[in-house]
């Protein structure tokens, strides 16, 4: 038989997005153009929201988020160890802490019970090296406590109603990460509008790409501003190229770049709804094998933004062992999330250890990605599926 080389992911790029980057090389404008504010309409045309600002990565865009949500050196932030390290990170970026609650074991996302229960009993839930600190009692650590940070993982929304309750009870902000979730729907609402600050990514193996880059969009004005200008090396308006009222950053993303996200945005239905349609396909030929689970979608979950596909194998399956047998058989996949608490750096800073987080960590060791993009043919779907029945069942 012979072998098809599919790839773990693939960009849904057409002649109409390429010839977009072409036309901005052909001018002197690289950076700082018309395209950066076009791309950035294409966020609030999506999502109704007032303002869109575009930047490098999705890392850079939580980071801004971070700042301008106030959140600085020795704050709390309830946030998810089930995640891409760059949620947490950007709260370390400003000596902030990841006070992590555990998950929901179907859909990966924030349990928002632990959420709710984190926010009145903050002290129970410090990392263990907090814990005979300032921080010790509820109210040094309550007054520390500033915003929740959920994430949309593998491009479902969080549960953001539940999420805002508590916010609005402790008077929380919310930075939602949906750097997975371009385009998916809660209750009708996209992903993203359903905090105060959102924020997308655009990596090649996301919904859409600009190589690098990230779009925040928040409806705070003041917010608004302030991360315009943290975007440019801290110029606020006014400013000429050397004056510098902030301590900014370049997080600003270049014009090829915002040029073919905006030549993306245009079809991003199309774009999703193709990964829809490579879903179902994996979902009809997999949901009938022993031993694997496909992913479980909330009934709030309106329009789910395919990111990535992650099975689950049974307890008696070793993950490790199947991810070897596919990869010798030239199918990629790649084991997902590995809980953020446990990588080395965090268990050093925070001292957590195995059996802290276990929905989190049960998932991490029974999930794995396959290949997964919106150009995958059926026969490619047939073809992995047919390899994961095989070694499956031996
Ligand atoms: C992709 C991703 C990011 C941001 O990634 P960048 O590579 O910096 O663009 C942040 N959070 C999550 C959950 C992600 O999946």
């Amino acid at each position: 038989m012979t072998q098809i080389k599919i790839p773990m992911s693939s960009p849904d790029l057409t002649d109409a997005d390429r010839q977009a980057v072409i036309e901005v090389i052909n001018t002197p404008n690289l950076s700082m153009g018309k395209w950066t504010p076009a791309f950035e309409k294409t966020f609030c045309d999506l999502t109704g929201v007032n303002h869109a600002i575009a930047v490098n990565s999705g890392t850079a865009g939580l980071h801004l988020c971070v700042r301008a949500a106030g959140i600085g050196a020795g704050d709390l932030v309830i946030t998810t160890p089930f995640s891409f390290v760059a949620s947490s990170n950007a709260l370390l970026f400003e000596g902030a802490i990841p006070v992590f609650v555990d998950i929901d074991p179907r859909t990966g996302n924030i349990n928002p019970e632990l959420v709710a229960d984190a926010a009145k009993n903050i002290e129970k839930y410090l990392p263990r090296t907090l814990r005979n600190t300032q921080y010790v009692t509820r109210k040094e650590s309550s007054s520390k406590l500033k915003a929740i940070l959920p994430v949309d993982v593998f491009g479902q929304p969080a549960d953001m109603d539940a999420i805002n309750v508590v916010a609005k009870e402790h008077r929380l902000k919310v930075i939602e990460d949906s750097c997975e979730a371009l385009g998916a729907t809660y209750k009708g609402k996209q992903a993203g509008t359903l905090g105060d600050f959102g924020v997308f990514a655009f990596y090649p193996n996301k919904q859409i790409t600009t190589g690098e880059g990230g779009v925040i969009i928040t409806n705070d004005d003041e917010a608004a501003h302030f991360m315009r200008a943290l975007r440019n090396q801290g110029r606020a308006p006014g400013d000429t190229w050397l004056q510098h009222t902030h301590l900014g950053y370049n997080y600003r993303i270049d014009e090829m770049s915002a040029a073919m996200g905006a030549s993306q945005m245009s079809r991003l239905d199309s774009i999703l709804s193709k990964r829809e349609q490579v879903a179902a396909w994996y979902e009809s030929r997999l949901a009938e094998i022993p031993g694997v689970e496909v992913p479980f979608i909330e009934s709030f979950t309106t329009r789910m933004s395919w990111f990535v596909y992650v099975i689950r194998f049974d307890k008696k399956i070793n993950r490790d062992d199947m991810a070897k047998r596919l990869d010798a058989r030239g199918i990629p996949v790649r084991p997902y999330f590995l809980p953020i608490h446990l990588q080395p750096y965090m268990v050093e800073k925070f001292g957590w250890h195995e059996g802290d987080f276990p929905v989190t960590e049960d998932l991490g060791k029974r999930g794995l990605a396959i290949p997964f993009s919106g150009v995958m043919t059926e026969e490619q779907v047939d073809y992995v599926c047919s390899i994961i029945r095989e070694e499956t069942i031996t």
